[in-house]
């Protein structure tokens, strides 16, 4: 049975994406390639096998040994929300580096609803999971918002403008007909024309699907984007036809997890 390293399971308010506000259960995986320049959680790049994980359930918090299989983390997510139905989110780092795990773990918390954020930049594993899955939460990042990736074991990610255009188009075509939003994170200094290949993308080969916009939280050395830049960017995904929200992140203004 595969394992994944595991950094915490708890409930929350989801803060961002198109359920933004809803009540579920997180599940946090280590383990991601990308180096975003903005990454709100880079706790979360290297897997460390020695590092706890927190879980938070209704009774307290406590640590248990980061690499947990399907079943374990299940029951966790039970005794986060005992006899709930909350949809669980699970995320990362970049989940997609543990397809098998994603895979067990999907069928073992039907009848929930299981939503996945990815940054889709490996389109072979979100393929296994598309179908199973209730929602796809895609990031769709400038490729000059990322560093050089550093692999995670054998999964590495695109290493320049060229591949990352082509494993877009292809999570693109994967989502456009699923439950499905692409995030487009909007950092400060980028200007329309830097989003120009994104909308197309989005127009060629998922034209359906909901864009939500989501200006980068200001902090960890980040400016606030231009309410400028927020407002023509919304103008010019809506002139191209998508449906499109800009949505910021809520839970830093809840202070929630
Ligand atoms: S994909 Fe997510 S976890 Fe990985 S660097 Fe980007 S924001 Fe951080």
């Amino acid at each position: 049975m595969s394992e994944a390293p595991v950094l915490e399971v708890f409930a929350s308010i989801q803060g961002e994406g198109a359920f933004v506000g809803q009540p579920q259960v997180f599940v946090r995986l280590a383990g991601c390639p990308l180096r975003c320049a903005w990454c709100d959680t880079p706790h979360s790049w290297v897997i460390d096998p020695l590092r706890p994980a927190r879980i938070a359930v209704a009774g307290g918090e406590r640590s248990e040994p980061a690499l947990a299989d399907p079943e374990r983390v299940a029951a966790w997510v039970e005794e986060a929300d005992p006899g709930g139905a909350r949809p669980v989110s699970v995320t990362g780092g970049e989940p997609l580096v543990h397809p098998d795990f994603l895979e067990v773990l999907v069928g073992l918390l039907a009848p929930r609803r299981v939503h996945l954020e990815t940054a889709g930049a490996h389109p072979e594993a979100l393929a296994r999971l598309v179908g199973p899955l209730a929602h796809v939460s895609l990031d769709v990042k400038l490729p000059a918002d990322l560093a050089p990736p550093v692999p995670v074991g054998e999964v590495g990610a695109p290493q320049d403008a060229s591949e990352w255009r082509a494993v877009r188009r292809a999570a693109l075509e994967l989502v456009a007909d699923a439950d499905a939003c692409a995030k487009l994170p909007v950092a400060a200094g980028r200007t329309v024309a830097d989003f120009e290949p994104l909308l197309r993308d989005l127009v060629a080969h998922a034209p359906r699907l909901r864009v939500v916009l989501q200006p980068i939280t200001p902090g960890r050395g980040e400016r606030a984007p231009d309410r400028a830049l927020l407002l023509a960017l919304v103008e010019r995904a809506e002139a191209v036809g998508l449906t499109t929200r800009l949505v910021p992140q809520v839970h830093p203004l809840l202070g929630v997890d």
